[in-house]
């Protein structure tokens, strides 16, 4: 049996505590991960309860789908480890005992000096034409089965069952699955990913201005996703070298970049206020904030990039209305003041008040349209008494991440700013 770029891969995880969702299931990331990192594709991941006949009815459906199943957990002595019993099921034959296997777990518990329980002989089976894989570690031996061998059909799954606890199944994968996969693998396959990642532009609007990026048969492979306003594009690209799949990555985001612009404010496994401080700190800029709307919170997002000096202070003056904070004995009607002219003249204030190269200015301020008043606010990011911009901005959305989306939303207004000076 071989593996090809066109074979798939399957992760099945076993136990109650992970379909009760009591744990999180980490050895299927970690595992896909692996698998990837040999050029191999996992399209399907499965958790299944501690119950035989889901775990039987789970595996008859990964042995037809996949090409190769990994499956962790259930591998221990007590009466809810059933994945080898599941494995004989699956493929219909009986199990039997491994006798060196057997002689290795006796060994462990007469080295610990405690007597072996008989349950405990139960880890020493595997299905018969499969064998056990060696586990120095701990009492259970994995299991490594061959599905549909003799098969009209042609098609063949390779199985290999790995303890569940993390670090048993990283020393197995390591020390025997992965060289036997590796050698197993027909041709050089590579796979790739890279993730762009954007600000300023929703999932389906960014979708509609590149229609064929997300087309499930195109190559290197894009998908979208959201998190707290940010989008992130991913490329997956499968090829023989890693210079092809870097090629083919490097020609879709180009083309991901030419389209959004400045909405793409980096790749790989950086946030916005991280890129920004860093454009800062480069251009030896530094930022003080005057916050009449969101407590301050744009400017602790942009602290929290933990990138020193930067950002030195703020101010944030909920009840306080901007002109009145630049001129106390100005009567309360905000309505007087224009808008975009008050807030430059409060950015430009804080910018000399702290002794920073920028300042903003954040605030609600009527523009006569009461609907307005509680869905738009603006920002103004001044760096000298004649070179400043203002934008005004929605603050829809749910509740839950309105205000982060609202501080993202001025810490990337300072980040175009930057680039644009
Ligand atoms: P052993 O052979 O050592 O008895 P096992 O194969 O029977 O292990 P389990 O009893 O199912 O494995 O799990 C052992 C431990 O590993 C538990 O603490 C369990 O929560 C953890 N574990 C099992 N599966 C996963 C998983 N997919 N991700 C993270 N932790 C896991
Ligand atoms: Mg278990």
């Amino acid at each position: 049996m071989k593996f090809s770029s066109n074979s798939i891969a399957e992760v099945i995880s076993i136990g109650d505590e992970l379909t009760s969702g009591q744990r999180l299931d980490t050895n299927t990331q970690w595992l896909s991960q692996k698998l990837n990192d040999l050029g191999i594709n996992v399209g399907y991941h499965t958790t299944v309860a501690d119950d035989l006949d889901r775990q039987t009815r789970a595996l008859q459906i990964a042995a037809n789908r996949a090409e190769l199943v990994l499956i962790t957990g259930g591998l221990g002595p007590t009466q809810d480890d059933l994945t080898r019993e599941a494995i004989a099921n699956a493929a219909g034959v009986a199990l039997v005992t491994d006798q060196q296997a057997l002689a290795h777990i006796e060994s462990i518990f007469a080295r610990n000096g405690r007597p072996m329980s008989l349950a405990n002989k139960k880890q020493a089976l595997y299905p018969v034409g499969g064998s056990t894989i060696h586990n120095e570690e701990g009492t259970a031996p994995g299991v490594k089965f061959c599905f549909g061998q003799n098969d009209e059909s042609g098609h063949q799954c390779l199985l290999f069952a790995a303890p569940g606890v993390p670090y048993e199944m990283k020393k197995m994968w390591t020390e025997q699955i992965e060289p036997e996969i590796g050698g197993l693998l027909d041709g050089q396959s590579v796979i790739r990913h890279r993730v762009l990642r954007c600000f300023g532009i929703g999932e389906s609007s960014a979708e509609s201005k590149m229609p064929h990026l997300i087309a499930r048969d195109r190559s290197p492979r894009v998908g979208i996703t959201a998190s707290y306003a940010t989008i992130s594009f991913r490329i997956t690209a499968t090829a023989e070298t890693e210079f092809d799949c870097e090629k083919q990555i490097e020609e879709t985001a180009g083309f991901i970049r030419e389209t959004l612009g400045e909405i793409v404010f980096g790749d790989g496994d950086v946030n916005l206020q991280t890129v920004t401080a860093n454009l800062l700190a480069s251009a030896g800029q530094s930022v003080a904030f005057v916050d009449f709307q969101f407590g301050g919170a744009a400017a602790l997002l942009l602290r929290s990039a933990g990138v020193d000096k930067v950002c030195p202070s703020s101010i944030a003056m909920d009840q306080v209305q901007p002109h009145q904070w630049l001129d106390p004995e100005s009567d309360s009607d905000s309505s007087q003041h224009d808008p975009d002219v008050t807030l430059v003249r409060a950015a430009d204030r804080i910018r000399c008040m702290m002794g920073t190269t920028i300042g903003i200015a954040i605030g609600n301020l009527h523009t006569g349209d009461l609907d307005q008043q509680h869905t738009e606010y603006r920002a103004a990011v001044c760096f000298s008494e004649n070179q400043s911009s203002v934008e005004k901005f929605s603050r829809a959305g749910h509740s839950e991440m309105r205000d982060t989306r609202c501080a993202k939303q001025v810490v990337d207004f300072l980040r175009r700013c930057l680039l644009n000076r």
